[in-house]
């Protein structure tokens, strides 16, 4: 049983390298964001309330975030394996995954850090589009979709996400910087930290990924 943390800036390439694990080895994917944003189509209240907080660029309070997580973490797909993504991003979030996994005796067995130059991250974010329904992820120069605007897999609207801007980059990487980077610590002092040159292309890092995982219960 697999239980996975995928970790970096925005446009590191979590969710694409998180699509690739989950496919290989069957994990549930908890992507935090991709559940924001779920709820704020939906309008539901919790939607509402994340909604001003990502528009900014800012992380969703904690209290939210975890509550929406451990309950994502207690439904049957998680029995086999889960991989955790844009969660933990704060030390709360992170002693507080601890503290549950610890009540069942489990821990989380490594911590994937996506490695990759600001200046990569933005040229990745401005040309990154993203499925409307099935969250596929495309970036319009070095992975476009077949027809343009058009998810390839389920045929749904591409859409360009509302923080995916130069301005909203710039206090996405300064949170990650400020308040998340203590997690890669976290985990470093845990000793479960693989760092990876994601700077590279999605089959490129894959292939240096896969061997790390294929080592794993
Ligand atoms: P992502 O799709 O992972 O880039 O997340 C998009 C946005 O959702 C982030 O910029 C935050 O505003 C919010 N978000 C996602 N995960 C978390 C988290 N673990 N804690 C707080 N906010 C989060």
């Amino acid at each position: 049983m697999k239980r996975l943390v995928i970790m970096g800036p925005a446009g590191a390439g979590k969710g694409t390298l998180a699509d690739m694990i989950k496919n290989e080895f069957r994990l549930a994917h908890i992507a935090t964001g991709n559940m924001f944003r779920t709820e704020i189509a939906e309008k539901s209240d919790l939607g509402v309330a994340a909604k001003e907080y990502i528009d900014g660029g800012k992380l969703v309070p904690d209290e939210l975030t975890i509550a929406m997580v451990m309950k994502r973490m207690s439904k049957d797909d998680c029995v086999n394996g889960y991989l955790l993504d844009g969660f933990p991003r704060t030390l709360k979030q992170a002693e507080a995954l601890s503290a549950a996994l610890a009540a069942k005796g489990e821990d989380i067995q490594m911590a994937i850090n996506l490695c990759v130059d600001p200046e990569v991250l933005g040229k990745r974010i401005e040309g990154r589009r993203i499925c409307t329904s099935c969250d596929a992820i495309y970036h319009m120069t070095n992975t476009p979709p077949q027809e343009e605007g058009i998810c390839d897999r389920c045929g749904s609207r591409l859409v360009q996400r509302s923080d995916d801007t130069r301005e909203q980059l710039a206090v996405r990487l300064k949170e990650y910087e400020e308040v998340t980077k203590p997690v890669l610590a976290y985990y470093q002092k845990l000793g479960i930290v693989i760092d990876i040159d994601a700077s590279a292309t999605p089959d490129e890092v894959w292939q240096e990924v896969e061997g790390h995982l294929a080592g794993l219960e």
